[in-house]
C-alpha cells in the first residue's frame, strides 16, 4: 500500500482540480469558436420562394430554408 501524508494528498487533490478545470477551460473556449456566429455578407442567405431571409453557418453555396425546407442557391450578386 502507497503510503501518503496529509500535504502530498491534499497537492494531488488540488492538481487533479486545477487540471480539470484547466481542461473544462480549453474545452469551453474551443466550444466557443466552433458555434461562434459572425455575421457577414457571404452567409446571408435568402430564400427564392418566402423571402425569408436567414444566417448559415456553413459557408456553402447551397442551402435549405429552415422556413418553407427547400433549397436555396446563393447568389454572388444578391441585393437586399
Ligand atoms: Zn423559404
Amino acid at each position: 500500500m502507497i503510503g501518503i501524508d496529509l500535504s502530498t494528498g491534499m497537492l494531488i487533490y488540488l492538481i487533479i482540480w486545477l487540471l480539470t478545470i484547466a481542461i473544462l477551460w480549453a474545452r469551453e473556449l474551443w466550444r466557443v469558436k466552433v458555434t461562434d456566429w459572425r455575421i457577414s455578407r457571404s452567409r446571408l442567405f435568402r430564400c427564392d420562394h418566402c423571402q425569408y431571409a436567414f444566417l448559415t453557418k456553413e459557408n456553402s453555396n447551397i442551402t435549405r430554408c429552415p422556413r418553407c425546407n427547400s433549397m436555396c442557391i446563393l447568389r454572388k450578386n444578391n441585393s437586399f
